[in-house]
C-alpha cells in the first residue's frame, strides 16, 4: 500500500510503498482510512523540511487528523466493531510518567512520547492503519459529517476545559447562576477574544458561542475573507487586526475599551499575544495553543505586566494535544454545533483533495480557503 510523508534527508512531500499493517496483539484494531485533514503543524513540517522521523526508520508518513472504517478487530476489543466509523487521537504516552500511565499523555512529564504524523510515529495518510483500542473512538452517527475536525475540536475541548477547571478556582463576578464555570452557559456576561481565524480559532468561537459568551475573532484578513465571514456566522464580531497594534484593537466599536475576561491564542502571533496580556480583566485566563515559529523580539514593560498578573490574579496557561476523554467529549458537542452553526461545516472544509493530488493539497492551499482534507475512499 501507499503511504505519503516525507523521506529522511529529503525535502518535499511524496510517496512511498509500504506493508499493509496487519493486527499483531488482540487489542488492536486495523482501520482503513476515509479522510484526512491537514492543518499548520503539517504545512509547518512541510516547510521545515526535516520531518522527526524515528530512529532507525527512512520515511514518515504525515496526517494526524482522520477518520476511518474499522476494517477488524483483535479478539479482546470490545468499544468497535468491524463497519464502525472511528477516529483516532494522536499522541503516544511515555510509558513512565503517571499523567501518561492514566490516559492522559497530553499531560506528559518526560517529553518521551511520540505522536502519529507528527513526533517518530507514522501518520494517517496512508490506506491502512493498525493501533490500539484505547486510542480508537468511535464516531456516532450523528458525528460522521463532522469527524474529520475531531482532532482541532478536541484541542479547543481541552483548552475550554483549562479556562473551566482553573476558574472554578472562585465565583463569577456577575449574580447570575448559569454564568458560573460549572454551567453550560458559562460564558454569559463573559467577554472572550479568539487570537487567529483559522480551523481552530473558528472551533474555537464556535464552542464559545455554545457557552454564550461574547465572543471577539481577530485575524488578519480582510472582513470579506470567507474566514472573518465564517467568524461572523458563528456570532462572533470579527476584527482585522493588520497593522493596528494591541491599543488600537482593544478601542475596536466591539470592544469599546472592555477587558477580556477569557482569551484563547490560536495563531503563534507571539507579539501580539503578548501585548494582549495588558488588557485582560481582574481573575481571568488567557490559554495559549498557538506555536510561534520564528524569532520574534519584543520591548515590553515587564514591571506592568507582571505587576497586573499579581495584583489581578491572572493566570496564563498554555494547552497542547488532547486524550481520548477529549475526543469523546467532542461527540457530544458536534451534534450541539450542527443545530446552532449548520453552515459549519460546509464553510470550514474548503479545499477537497483525492489521495492522487496529495501534492497539491500540501502546496496549493487556496488563498480562500479553510481547512483541506484528503479524501481516501
Ligand atoms: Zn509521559
Ligand atoms: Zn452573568
Amino acid at each position: 500500500m501507499i503511504g505519503i510523508g516525507m523521506i529522511r534527508g529529503e525535502s518535499g512531500v511524496t510517496e512511498f510503498k509500504l506493508p499493509k499493517p496487519r493486527i499483531k496483539a488482540d487489542d488492536e484494531v486495523l482501520i482503513k482510512v476515509r479522510e484526512v485533514g491537514l492543518d499548520g503543524t503539517d504545512f509547518g513540517i512541510l516547510a521545515k523540511g526535516a520531518p522527526d522521523i524515528a530512529p532507525g526508520a527512512d520515511s514518515m508518513v504525515l496526517g494526524h487528523e482522520m477518520t476511518g472504517f474499522v476494517e477488524e478487530i483483535g479478539s479482546a476489543v470490545t468499544t468497535v466493531k468491524p463497519g464502525d466509523l472511528v477516529t483516532v487521537t494522536v499522541r503516544r504516552g511515555c510509558g513512565i510518567c503517571h499523567p501518561c500511565l492514566e490516559n492522559q499523555s497530553d499531560m506528559c512529564m518526560t517529553g518521551l512520547y511520540t505522536e502519529r504524523g507528527i513526533h517518530k510515529l507514522d501518520g494517517f495518510l496512508t490506506e491502512f492503519v493498525v493501533d490500539k483500542e484505547q486510542y480508537v473512538v468511535k464516531v456516532p452517527g450523528d458525528c460522521t459529517d463532522m469527524a474529520v475536525l475531531s482532532e482541532p475540536l478536541s484541542i479547543v475541548a481541552k483548552g475550554i476545559e483549562q479556562i473551566r477547571l482553573i476558574q472554578s478556582r472562585m465565583p463569577w463576578n456577575c449574580a447570575h447562576p448559569d454564568h458560573s464555570f460549572s454551567s453550560p452557559m458559562w460564558g454569559g456576561c463573559k467577554i472572550a477574544m479568539v487570537i487567529g481565524a483559522g480551523p481552530l480559532g473558528l472551533m474555537a468561537a464556535a464552542q464559545l458561542r455554545l457557552a454564550e459568551a461574547t465572543v471577539i475573532v481577530t485575524d488578519i484578513v480582510p472582513e470579506n475573507h470567507p474566514k472573518a465571514r465564517l467568524a461572523g456566522y458563528l456570532e462572533a464580531q470579527y476584527i482585522n487586526v493588520k497593522g493596528l497594534n494591541a491599543a488600537q484593537i482593544m478601542n475596536h466599536d466591539a470592544i469599546r475599551g472592555e477587558r477580556l475576561d477569557v482569551i484563547i491564542e490560536a495563531s503563534g502571533a507571539s507579539n501580539f499575544a503578548l501585548e494582549l496580556v495588558n488588557y485582560m480583566s481582574r481573575s481571568s485566563i488567557y490559554v495559549m495553543t498557538g506555536i510561534p515559529q520564528q524569532e520574534q523580539m519584543v520591548c515590553v514593560d515587564a514591571a506592568s505586566i507582571l505587576r497586573q498578573i499579581v495584583r489581578f490574579n491572572q493566570v496564563i496557561v498554555g494547552s497542547v494535544n488532547s486524550n481520548r476523554h477529549h475526543f469523546e467529549s467532542i461527540m457530544q458537542i458536534i451534534p450541539e454545533i450542527k443545530r446552532r452553526f449548520p453552515e459549519l461545516r460546509d464553510r470550514v472544509l474548503t479545499d477537497r483533495y483525492p489521495l492522487s493530488e496529495y501534492r497539491r493539497a500540501f502546496t496549493e492551499k487556496s488563498s480562500e480557503g479553510i481547512k483541506t482534507v484528503i479524501d481516501l475512499a
